[in-house]
Parts: C-alpha cells; sequence; structure tokens
C-alpha cells in the first residue's frame, strides 16, 4: 500500500488537533487531559528536536567547514549570508510599516476594548517588561560578547546559546584546515560519521511528527480559550484588524519576497523549495519555534533540495538565531498599532527608529515561542511609546507567533538556496521526489 507523504501525515495531525481542541471545547470536555495527557506528547516531540540541534549544528558545520578547502571561501559565504540576511529583514521590516501605516489598525480599536486589553493583560505585559528590562542594561557590544561561549560544554547545554556552539565550531573547523591534512582526517571522519547517525535520528523523530503536531495544536486551543472561551473569541476578534495586518505582511513575504529573491538570484522554481521545505514549515507552524525546526530545516533542504552540507550547516543554525523576517515585520507592525491605538503619533523619526530597532531586535530575538514579544518592549522604548502597551496585542499573539515562525523558517531556507547558487551549487529537487514525496515512503519502499 502508498503510503502517506509525510507533509499529509504532518498536516493532518495538525487538522485532527484543531478539531480536537474546539470539539473539546464545545463539549466541554477536561482541559485538564488535554493538558496532563495529550500535551505532553508534544512536548517530548519538541524535546527531541530539540536534542539533537547542538550535536547536529556541532557535527555538520565541523565538517562543512572542514570540507571547504580553504578560508577565503568561508569568509565569503560569511560575508554573503549576514548582508542578505540583514537586507531581507529590513524589507520586512519596512513592509511591515508600510501596511500598518496604510491600515491604521490602531484607529479602529475601540477604546473600551483598549482598556479592558490593558486591564486583564496588565500582569502579563509586567513580567515581559521584566524580561526586556535585563536586556536594556547590556552594554551595546554584549550582543558580540555572547558569541564567545567561556565554556564550551556549557554552551552545548543551552539551545539558545546557539551561537556560541556555531562559533566554536566553526573555530574547530578552520583549525582543522590548518593543520596536516592526516592529523585531521580522524576527527573529520568520527564528525561525519556522528552527522549521519543524527540525521538518522532525525528521521526517527519524524516518525511521530503527525502524533507531536497533533498533540500541541490540541493542546494550544485548549490552553488559548481557557476559563472562558466565549471571551477569549470576542478578544480576538476585537484584534482582527491588527492580526489581519501582522498576516498580510507575512503574506507578502512569502508570496512576492521571497518568490522574487529566487527569481533572481536561483535557478529554482520556488513552487519546488515549497515544496521541499513543506515539513519544516508545518513544523515551523506547530512548534513556533525556529530552533526546534533546525534539525528538519537542515535535513529538508540537504536531502530534497540539494544543498550542499557546507552551506546548509552554516546558513541555516546562523538563520534560525538571528534572522527573523518574521518577527521583524510584526514588531513593526505592533509597534505602531500600540501607538496608534494609545493615541500617540509617531513620526518619520519614529519610523525610522522602528526600522532599525525592529532589525536589531528580531536580530536578538531567540528562536522560540513568544521571543519576539519580549523584545517588541525595546522596539517600544525607542520611540517612547509606554512597554505596558503590550498588553493590547498579548491575545492573539500565540497564533500569530506560529506564522510569523513560518516565514523565519523560510526566510532562512531561501537564504541558504541563494547563497548554495551564488556559490556554483545547483540546488534543485530532485525529480523522483515528486513521484514520491515521502521521505518516509521514499526510505521504507
Ligand atoms: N517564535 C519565533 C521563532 O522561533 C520568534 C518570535 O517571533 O517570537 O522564530
Amino acid at each position: 500500500m502508498k503510503k502517506i507523504p509525510l507533509h499529509i501525515q504532518i498536516v493532518l495531525g495538525l487538522i485532527l488537533g484543531l478539531v480536537y481542541g474546539v470539539l473539546s471545547i464545545m463539549f466541554g470536555w477536561s482541559a485538564d487531559f488535554a493538558v496532563d495527557w495529550i500535551k505532553p506528547i508534544g512536548i517530548i516531540f519538541i524535546n527531541a528536536l530539540k536534542m539533537i540541534a547542538v550535536p547536529l549544528v556541532l557535527a555538520s558545520l565541523i565538517v562543512g567547514v572542514a570540507n571547504l578547502g580553504d578560508i577565503s571561501k568561508l569568509s565569503r559565504i560569511g560575508g554573503k549570508t549576514i548582508g542578505i540576511y540583514l537586507c531581507t529583514t529590513l524589507i520586512a521590516t519596512v513592509i511591515g510599516l508600510i501596511i500598518v501605516n496604510i491600515i491604521q489598525p490602531g484607529k479602529i480599536l475601540p477604546s473600551e476594548t483598549r482598556d479592558e486589553l490593558l486591564e486583564l493583560y496588565k500582569a502579563d505585559a509586567g513580567s515581559r517588561e521584566g524580561s526586556a528590562a535585563a536586556l536594556r542594561d547590556q552594554s551595546p557590544l554584549q550582543p558580540l560578547v555572547d558569541i564567545v561561549p567561556e565554556n564550551f560544554f556549557l554552551a552545548a547545554t543551552d539551545n539558545a546559546a546557539m551561537l556560541q556552539v556555531v562559533f566554536f565550531a566553526l573555530i574547530v573547523g578552520i583549525a582543522l584546515l590548518r593543520i596536516p591534512r592526516e592529523k585531521g582526517e580522524t576527527v573529520i571522519r568520527f564528525f561525519d560519521g556522528m552527522n549521519d547517525v543524527i540525521i538518522k535520528i532525525v528521521e526517527f523523530i519524524m516518525l511521530i511528527a503527525p502524533y507531536g503536531v497533533f498533540a500541541l495544536m490540541a493542546a494550544l486551543i485548549v490552553e488559548l480559550a481557557g476559563d472562558n472561551p466565549e471571551r477569549a473569541w470576542e478578544l480576538l476578534t476585537a484584534l482582527g484588524a491588527y492580526s489581519g495586518t501582522v498576516l498580510l505582511g507575512l503574506a507578502a513575504m512569502i508570496f512576492i519576497v521571497y518568490p522574487s529573491i529566487f527569481k533572481l538570484f536561483t535557478k529554482v522554481k520556488y513552487k519546488n523549495f515549497f515544496k521541499g521545505i513543506r515539513p519544516a514549515q508545518l513544523l515551523a507552524f506547530s512548534t513556533s519555534s525556529s530552533s526546534a525546526t533546525l534539525p528538519v530545516t537542515m535535513r529538508q533542504l540537504e536531502n530534497e533540495l540539494n544543498v550542499s552540507e557546507e552551506v546548509s550547516s552554516f546558513v541555516l543554525p546562523l538563520g534560525a538565531t538571528i534572522n527573523m523576517d518574521g518577527t521583524s515585520l510584526y514588531q513593526s507592525v505592533a509597534a505602531v498599532f500600540i501607538a496608534q491605538a494609545l493615541g500617540l503619533g509617531l513620526s518619520i523619526g519614529d519610523q525610522a527608529m522602528i526600522v532599525m530597532t525592529a532589525t536589531l531586535a528580531s536580530i536578538g530575538s531567540a528562536g522560540v515561542p513568544g521571543a519576539g514579544l519580549v523584545m517588541l518592549i525595546i522596539v517600544l522604548e525607542s520611540i517612547g511609546v509606554p512597554s505596558a502597551g503590550i498588553a493590547l496585542i498579548i491575545a492573539p499573539d500565540r497564533i500569530l507567533d506560529m506564522v510569523r515562525t513560518v516565514v523565519n523558517v523560510t526566510g532562512d531556507a531561501t537564504v541558504a538556496m541563494v547563497v548554495a547558487s551564488t556559490e556554483g551549487e545547483n540546488p534543485h529537487r530532485p525529480a523522483h521526489l515528486d513521484e514520491d514525496t515521502s521521505v518516509l515512503a521514499g526510505k521504507e519502499a
């Protein structure tokens, strides 16, 4: 019997999870059941993905760099990657600003709803202000300091320190290029084998992806609805114009900006690229975490889009930590929305400030759920808008986070395709995959 393709299995998991969540609210099924018995499956799935992120980045980057042959190629790829990342993030921020200034969703928010939201999410907003305060007090050079780990093993135990792992792997790879080949050979072969082992583990984890996604979606709906589902729904719809603006901007990235970049810099059809990264996008949507999705993004690009390990192992981990187009777009829309709702005018200078701070804040946001919301506080403060204003947008944030994470991951993958293409590689989707798009089916057939 023909096996159902992986991405369809994941979509089914997603839809069934949504259906379960909605039914459980409609029929008043126990929320505790979903939280105690269903959610843990989702957590196990996310943890398994996170479990392999550090070893995967370490092994594949060391092997990737050591196989580059020379350091000049590495610095060229590095410069290109960071340059393109910055450009796409700036484009996203500007698109967000244009759309929010045209639609002006903050001006149509009824003042009673505004006051109610401010009151309702006061405590929640306060706790996030605390996290942002710690960041604000840092030296401007702190992000650079944070790249160099004081202890590699400590860095390797913290998924949030992925940049430190990337740094260490780069240094090891470069050093391997500089010592006699016969000495480095054993080390390279070890990490090469390790890399294959981890890729195999990603395949094992993907076997439970549909169940993990089901559990995450079911628990999310039940938790979002809380004790008063009708009120939660009312608040969500009151913020419909704001959410619509963010979603419109995110759609512009996926359907206009990235396809244009593909046309300009690669020979790959965007449609084929989309097919190749579908599973990563679906996971980004259901986990809201670019970091947790990273192993799958890497696998999809290498296995289904023919991107070399050298490029994917450098560009993607870096992207999962610093390139967040969806987040920067969302931050610019949210900052202007909050200012509009609070009746505060923004000058052209303020808007330029948003472009700068949203770009930096998105770079500083970790690839985990809700990170963009905390960093938004820094954007608000830079333009003199009270940070308590984030209370206005907390209600739909979890849902918007899912979509912006899809954009973040798609943006990283787009840049990896561009870098691969401009490095003389031939990224493409092998024809045989379209006969049977499932990696699982392919492996098991
Ligand atoms: N959840 C996002 C990510 O992991 C970050 C954010 O915008 O909150 O890519």
